[in-house]
């Protein structure tokens, strides 16, 4: 089984999805998954709408029209008339629901109901690109909801999947149209709760779903198509001289995405790394082109910086203390509030007397700080955003840290913190967010070149 997962930019044009056909015709003896996100700013949309202020029926009239003008470049009759009804349908839902809450006093929606309408963008697109599948290549698909395969804890927002009952249920779902020769058209991003309430996995979260998929199959590979050639090493519409690596190591790609390479939801990889199945990076607007593939061991005599991500803006977070508290378990104070209000930290680094945290997110941050200002003495800054240089061994880069300070100082760079990775796969530097990007350019031309 293969999983094959298109994102947003592929499932908009008449051109990609032409391609994702060829593409389901050429595998179907590999009996692929499909996997699909909303069309191309969709979700943005309804995550606008979720809004009181934002709500609007010009905003789901445009999405009707994305919908319908897809369709129309590939339907006609009675399967054109079902894909309009269906998308009509879902909007009705959608503008239902918000407009019960919003004639209450509530000018948000909550995070349960948020994903719930948010689902309705893949929910969408799933029937249209199955639909458009089986009328171009004859193929038998069926549009299936994520929410009856995955199974997830209760984060709304960004949930996290519960692997036995997913595997159970996805098996469950899946195995028997594939014995039947059908293609299921899977909805990216979400899942549901043990009770069936939605939930979705975070921004860029189809990627995830169908490395879950993957894993709950045990599929022989997971492809995740996008509109660039692969993994670069940097963002390759920051930095035009960013080049495609072809191989890479689960652990590195990991780091990559955790640090910031938008190529790959965060949690991607875990699920494929679990049963070691390959993840390969594609490019559904140049189909033939290699891409970059991600595996378990990549044996390479040469230590060097492979990527360079950036994040332009990471709440930070430095707290100082006196030595005394250090001694009775401070950190673990700490921590434990960050915890209690679902606050995951990204980078740390601690001297004597203070720690620099960066924070993955910043809900209920005013809670957090005044939690925190009980035990030591709290400063707060949305100034700064985070550069990392990811590379398996990295530290054993002739030169590294002499080369990052040289140039950076020349610059006029300064570094505020500073943390390695145990696993030495990465270096991460905090500085000023309007540094960011010259401090990348530099640095990626120094190593990568
Ligand atoms: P999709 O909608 O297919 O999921 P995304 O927009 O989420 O696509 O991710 C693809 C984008 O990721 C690319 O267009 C590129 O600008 C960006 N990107 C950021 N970092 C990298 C990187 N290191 N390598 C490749 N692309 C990257
Ligand atoms: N449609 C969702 C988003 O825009 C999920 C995804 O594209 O991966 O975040
Ligand atoms: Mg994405």
């Amino acid at each position: 089984m293969l999983v094959m997962k298109f994102g947003g930019t592929s499932v908009s044009s008449k051109n990609s999805v032409e391609v994702i056909c060829n593409l389901v015709e050429a595998n179907i003896h590999k009996k692929p998954v499909i996997v699909v996100s909303a069309l191309s700013k969709v979700t943005d949309s309804l995550v606008a709408i979720c809004t009181k202020d934002n709500f609007s029926d010009a905003v789901l009239d445009n999405i009707y029209n994305k919908h319908a003008g897809l369709a129309r470049e590939f339907l006609i009759g009675n399967d054109l008339e079902l894909v309009l009804k269906y998308t009509k349908q879902c909007l009705n839902d959608v503008k239902n629901k918000l407009s019960k809450l919003f004639a209450t006093s509530n000018n948000l929606a909550p995070l349960a109901l948020k994903d719930e309408i948010v689902f309705y963008g893949e929910k969408m697109s799933s029937f249209l690109i199955a639909t458009i599948i089986h009328n171009i290549t004859k193929i038998d698909v069926r549009q299936i909801l994520s929410s009856t395969c995955i199974v997830t804890n209760k984060k709304f927002g960004s949930a996290d999947y519960l692997a036995t009952s997913t595997k159970k249920n996805t098996r469950f779902v899946i195995l028997p149209l594939i014995k039947q020769n059908v293609v299921p058209v899977v909805t990216g991003f979400a899942g549901a709760t043990k009770d069936g309430e939605i939930t979705t996995l975070g921004r860029g979260g189809s990627d995830y779903s169908a490395s879950i998929l993957g894993f709950a199959l045990e599929a022989t590979e997971i492809q995740i198509w996008t509109d660039v050639d692969g993994v670069y090493s940097t963002d390759p519409r920051v930095i035009k001289t960013a080049k495609l690596l072809p191989l890479l190591a689960y652990e590195e790609a990991s780091e990559l995405a955790n640090l910031g390479a938008k190529v790959l939801h965060p949690r991607t990889i875990t699920p494929a790394m679990l049963s070691k199945i390959p993840v390969k990076v594609l490019n559904t607007f140049n189909p033939n082109g290699v891409g970059t593939t991600i595996v378990d061991i990549v044996d390479e005599k040469k230590r060097r910086v492979k990527a360079i991500t950036t994040k332009n803006s990471v709440p930070l977070i430095t707290i100082k203390s006196n030595d005394m508290l250090f001694g009775k378990g401070f950190l673990k104070k700490v921590f434990d509030i960050f915890a209690r209000f679902s606050i995951s930290i990204s980078l740390i680094s601690v001297s004597e007397v203070s720690i620099s945290i960066t924070l993955e997110n910043k809900e209920n941050i005013n809670e957090v700080l005044k939690q925190i200002s009980k035990i030591g003495m709290v400063t707060y800054n949305e100034d700064y955003g985070s550069l990392s240089l990811v590379g398996g061994h990295i530290m054993d880069t002739p030169n590294l840290m002499n080369d990052i300070f040289t140039i950076l100082e020349a610059a006029n760079i300064k570094v505020h913190m500073i943390s390695y990775s145990g696993s030495n796969i990465n270096v991460s530097m905090v500085i000023l967010s309007r540094d960011i990007n010259r401090a990348l350019e530099l640095l990626h031309n120094h190593f990568i070149g």
